[in-house]
Order: structure tokens, then sequence, then C-alpha cells
């Protein structure tokens, strides 16, 4: 099957990195076109997936974007639309991968006459969208796509409530590759080191910097835990939000906090880096449509507390494969971190459950092979 997946980031979030592994199997008969380039376009070339960057100039719209402003960036589309329309007749299938891409994808499916998959990554929320932005990509969704493809119920749940059609959804959730986390068993002291933490607990927090991932309500927690805990931060402001960023630092300053927190900027080994954490902490402060890092972390083994919300509480049982905790509530995440460093065999015996159970239930190959069977029913129904 030939695929023209398309995405507006040149960046690096977790829907581009679940792209590259849905993408894999079509590696030979696919193109993935972007609509700015940067990282991401890198790493799809190292992997040896063919891409392109289709659209010359930014697409304006935001998710918070009016009505005005998103009818004032339509023309700003013209160009890149074309360019879709005239590669959508050289494929069997578009997978838009993102809500720009369901635009521009979705205008280019009629104009191609082929079959579109919307890939949901979001919850189509007022938390995280603009009532403008949500009216669009449901209209868009509805009319256009012959399948939604959600990566949590959450993000199903919101994308119907929101007026989106119940039965063209499907949740499929991330898949990763198990052995690809847990070949870092090194001497956890070792790891530690280069931070200066050695000896010391560290919580991890892997996400990029925004306020809605929370970082600030993991430093008021790290305020209220035992001197001995520390943490690392990973991961960058991605969407120029470089105001939370000096907050962080002012706020880190403010709380004394100097010689327990580490911004390490955006990494790409984040499997060597989890297994140097004795705990990974995750913190959004709205519903979460899936949470990779959450899966990542129990894939390598380490215990997790995360926020309740959103798709997480698809991915964590509590006190079985981690801890929930309310969002924005900085308290009770100090007393699951500090309760998870004050019994280690009993949080050992957690992160082992939800290591194994991870392991089955996001797994790659039983991911890919459920979007290959959708895929083939579609294009299979279109001939
Ligand atoms: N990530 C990364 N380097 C960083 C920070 C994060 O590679 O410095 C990865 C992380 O391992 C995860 C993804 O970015 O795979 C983030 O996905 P998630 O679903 O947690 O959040 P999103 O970015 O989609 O909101």
């Amino acid at each position: 099957m030939k695929i023209l997946f398309l995405d507006q980031s040149g960046e690096l979030g977790g829907a581009e990195l679940c792209l590259i592994d849905i993408t894999k199997p079509y590696q030979d008969s696919c193109l993935v076109g972007l609509f700015a380039d940067g990282s991401f376009r890198k790493l799809l070339e190292q992997r040896q997936i063919p891409v392109q960057v289709l659209a010359t100039q930014p697409i304006q719209v935001r998710k918070q974007s009016s009505f005005a402003q998103s009818l004032g960036s339509a023309s700003s589309l013209v160009p890149v639309i074309a360019q879709v329309v005239q590669k959508a007749r050289e494929y069997d299938l578009i997978y838009a991968n993102t809500q720009k891409a369901l635009v521009i994808g979705g205008i280019a499916s009629f104009l191609s006459h082929r079959p579109l998959v919307y890939h949901l990554h979001d919850i189509l929320s007022i938390d995280h969208f603009s009532r403008t932005n949500r009216r669009i990509a449901i209209t868009l969704a509805n009319a256009r796509a012959s399948l939604v493809i959600a990566n949590s119920i959450a993000s199903q749940a919101a994308f119907v409530a929101a007026g989106g059609r119940a039965e063209i959804t499907e949740v499929v959730y991330n898949g990763f590759e198990p052995e690809l986390y847990q070949s870092h068993q090194a001497n956890l002291s070792q790891l530690k080191k280069p931070f200066g933490l050695d000896g010391r607990f560290v919580v991890g927090h892997f996400s990029r910097l925004s306020p809605w991932k929370g970082q600030h309500i993991l430093l008021e927690a790290l305020a209220q835990c035992p001197k001995d805990v520390t943490a690392i931060f990973v991961g960058d402001a991605l969407f120029g939000e470089q105001d939370y960023v000096q907050q962080l630092h002012e706020q880190v300053a403010n709380l004394g906090l100097e010689e327990r927190v580490r911004f390490l900027g955006f990494r790409s080994d984040i499997v060597e880096l989890m297994a140097a954490c004795d705990l990974v902490a995750h913190t959004s402060t709205a519903a979460e449509p899936f949470g990779r890092v959450i899966v990542e972390a129990m894939l390598c083994g380490r215990p997790v507390v995360a926020t309740e919300a959103g798709g997480v509480v698809e991915l964590v049982e509590h006190g079985h494969t981690g801890w929930l905790v309310p969002p924005g509530d900085s308290q009770k995440l100090a007393e699951a971190i500090t309760s998870c460093r004050n019994q280690p065999e009993y949080t050992a015996t957690v992160s082992h459950q939800a290591q194994l159970q991870a392991s089955q239930r996001f797994n790659l190959t039983t991911t890919n092979q459920q979007i290959a069977q959708l895929l083939n029913r579609i294009v299979g129904s279109e001939q």
C-alpha cells in the first residue's frame, strides 16, 4: 500500500515519534510530507523513511486561533494544498497525523479522490484548542475521514463529545519496542554521576517545557520532599514557550533548589536517562491524550507517578502499575514521591508489574498490525 503521511511539525513531539514507528512497514512505498523543516525531517532521513518538506512558509494557524485568524491564514494554505493534491495522486491513501495535516489532507483528499485517515493525538477540548479549531477539525474529519485513529479512549471520547462521528473512530494505543528499553540496567550510581546526583533520589521529568506539562508543579513538590530528593528535567520549549522556561528558572532560585535541579534540554538518549532515575514523574495539569513518557518509563522498569486525567488513567493502574495524583496538586505529588523513596521494595514490585504489563499492552508489533488491518479495510473498500 502506498501512503502519503502528512504532519505539520518540524519538531519531535509525541505524535511525530509515534509516526516514525507507524511508517516503518511502509518505508519502501510511502512519503512523509511535512509543513515545516527541523529535527523531525532529519530523524526520518536517518531512519531511511522518505520525507519531503512541502511548505515553504510556516503555516500560521495556532491551536488557540480565532475564526478571523484562521480565515486570515487560509490563503497561505493554497500552495501547500496544491502540492499535496499533486503528490496524493501517486498514493493510495492520505494519513494526516496532526490537526493542520487534517485540514490540508482533508481538502486534498477531496480534490485527489483519495481516502483520508486522521490519527488523533489530541484531546479536542477547550483546555487545548479554540472553539474555531475544534469545529474545523470535527467538520473536516466527519466530512472526509474514512477512519479516525484515536490514541486513547479519552481522545476518542473528546472527539465524539465535540460532535465527531463515533462510528468512524478506532482506538489504537502508541506502540513501542520493549527490547529497546530493557538493555540499560547499568550501575545506577555511574549513571547519576555526570549530573552530580550520585547518592541522591532522582526524579526524572521527560517532556517539552510548557505550562500544561506542569514542570512548575514538580518544583513545588520538590520543595516539600526530603532534601536528598532531586530532579532532572529533560525536554525543551518546542513551541516558543520561553517565558515559561524563564519562570521555571526563577522558581528554582526562589525555592532555593539550585543544588537539587538540573535542566538537560532536549535529549535523544531518553532510555539511558530514564535508567538513571529512581522515579519518573508526569505532571500534566490538563488531560493528557496518551503520555508516551509514562509507557517508556514503565518499559525501562522505572516507577511512575502521573496525574489522573485523560488517557493516563488507561495506562496506570493506581497502586498496581504506578501511582496517580490529582493534576496540579503538588502536595499529593510530594507525598507520592516520598512514599516511593521510603518504600523501595514495594516500589520495585510495582515497577516490575508495570514493565511486564506495558511490554504486552503497548507492543509495536501488535499496534502496527492493528493499523495495517484498518488501513487495508479502507483501501480495499475503495477499490
Ligand atoms: N522526548 C524526547 N526528548 C526529550 C523530551 C521528550 O525524545 O528531551 C520524547 C519522549 O521520550 C516521548 C515524547 O518526546 O516519547 C513525548 O511524548 P508524550 O506523549 O509524552 O508528550 P507530547 O509531546 O506528545 O505532548
